[in-house]
């Protein structure tokens, strides 16, 4: 099942090629330096025959040329919280992250339980910088009670259902959830915390909850929920995507579900790829985010998870928050950080460029695999396919500031990390996007 794109996607026929880049396209085992060649929106397998004089030449010496990537794990808060971020705005921050597509959550107000508010979601994304697909909600109001109209969302074209940062406690709700979706090879995305075992925690549980004096969120608190889902997407024979997990037990548990056949799909953040619960001791609020860091332990499996594919995807989670919402006292303050901007850098600085995890394994899991589980176009650079493709300068540098984001929130974990790698192109339906780059640089 293939879903529309609601964004723009032709530039009126115009040649264009990418000449002389680093062309990684994971879905089709490439990795070779070439030219790439653009007609009509679409990638195509070779030059023409004749003169490339009326080609526009976008020189990518030194350069990656990518797939464009695929974020499938986004808040754009609207309807209803436009202060915090806007589906204009949010979309400008995917473009200027290396994204082409990204899908949105739907904790908006209202939530995205009903028709109408997905196709509002769908009209505004037609205006907007990147491909926008709507994830439906699982219950009305994201209550975890009464399910949507799912056959419904799904006409007005949901890629997912999900009931956003709502564990949906009842596991009957869920069972119900998991077998109509399945009449529609629909993924239902999950957030898996038991709420009576985190409670009012704060950050994870462990020494240094302790030491900080904060209430910590134990690691079985995702690792129960982990279970149960497993064995409700195994009992149905729906499909269930785990979004960002954070612990060594829930990495394992997946690997035992996968390994028996269950349709299962999992996501992490950068964050919880990189950061560790170590780093709250200034109890700095753009640390607080929900599942907490962990520690290096969970970092070091959750790498391992991702080399050997039980983690499929890589995915911001991206949580815009406003200033008053994070310039309080840690306790009080709003959990969430915002990624889209840094996502393709943190990972090639901190994980591809340190050995940790090989190029084309990162490039997939925000590529060709996320498509794959949305059952959208994208992720590739396959001949005929849309020209959705991303240019990164793999040895330019940037220092992370957060009042330069496009993004309207700045709760970013990463102020002040210097990063490698600059997306210098997003390319759309063959269109190069006229974003501004430069100010990144240093
Ligand atoms: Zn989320």
């Amino acid at each position: 099942m293939t879903a529309e794109y609601t964004g723009e996607s032709t530039n009126g026929g115009a040649l264009t090629v990418i000449r002389n880049g680093r062309i990684v396209d994971p879905s089709a085992h490439r990795d070779d330096v070439g030219d790439l060649w653009i007609q009509d929106g679409h990638i195509l397998d070779q030059g023409p025959a004749h003169s490339d004089k009326e080609a526009v030449v976008i020189d990518a010496t030194n350069q990656i040329v990518l797939p464009g990537l695929i974020d499938m794990h986004v808040h754009l808060n609207e309807p209803g919280y436009e202060y915090r971020e806007t589906i204009k705005t949010g979309a400008l921050a995917a473009a200027a992250g290396g994204c082409t597509a990204i899908a949105c959550m739907p904790d908006t107000n209202p939530a995205l339980d009903h028709t109408e508010t997905v196709h509002f979601v769908k009209a505004q994304a037609k205006e907007a910088a990147v491909r926008v697909y709507p994830i439906g909600a699982i219950t009305m109001g994201r209550r975890g009670e009464q399910l949507t109209e799912i056959g419904h969302l799904f006409d007005a074209g949901v890629v997912g259902i999900s009931d956003a940062g709502h564990p949906i406690e009842n596991p009957a709700v869920l069972r119900r959830a998991l077998e109509y979706a399945r009449m529609f090879d629909l993924p239902v995305l999950v957030h898996c915390e038991d709420k009576q075992l985190s409670a009012d925690g704060m950050m994870n549980e462990g020494r240094n909850s302790t030491r900080l004096g904060l209430k910590g969120i134990p690691t079985i608190a995702e690792e129960t929920m982990v279970a149960r889902d497993i064995k409700l997407a195994e009992w149905t024979g729906g499909r269930i995507h785990i979004t960002h997990i954070s612990t060594a037990d829930s990495v394992e548990l997946i690997r035992a579900g996968k390994a028996r056949g269950v349709r299962v799909t999992t996501e992490v953040t950068p964050h919880h790829l990189v950061l560790t619960d170590e780093m709250l001791a200034g109890y700095d609020t753009s640390l607080k985010i929900n599942p907490p860091l962990r520690t290096a332990h969970d970092v070091e499996a959750l790498r391992a998870g991702l080399s050997d594919g039980t983690i499929d995807v890589i995915a911001s989670d991206h949580t815009p928050r406003s200033i008053d919402e994070k310039n309080m006292e840690y306790q009080e303050a709003l959990f969430g950080a915002i990624g889209l901007e840094t996502m393709l850098a943190v990972i090639m600085t901190e994980l591809v460029n340190q050995g940790h995890v090989s190029l084309s394994t990162a490039l997939l899991a925000m590529t060709a695999t996320p498509a794959h589980i949305l059952g959208v176009e994208g992720g590739t650079l396959q001949p005929g396919k849309p020209a959705d493709i991303t240019i990164l300068d793999p040895d330019r540098s940037w220092s992370v500031a957060t009042d330069s984001f496009r993004s309207k929130s700045q709760n970013t974990p990463f102020g002040g990390y210097t990063l490698n790698g600059v997306v210098t192109h997003t390319i759309i339906g063959g269109k190069v996007l006229p974003w501004e780059e430069n100010s990144k640089t240093t």
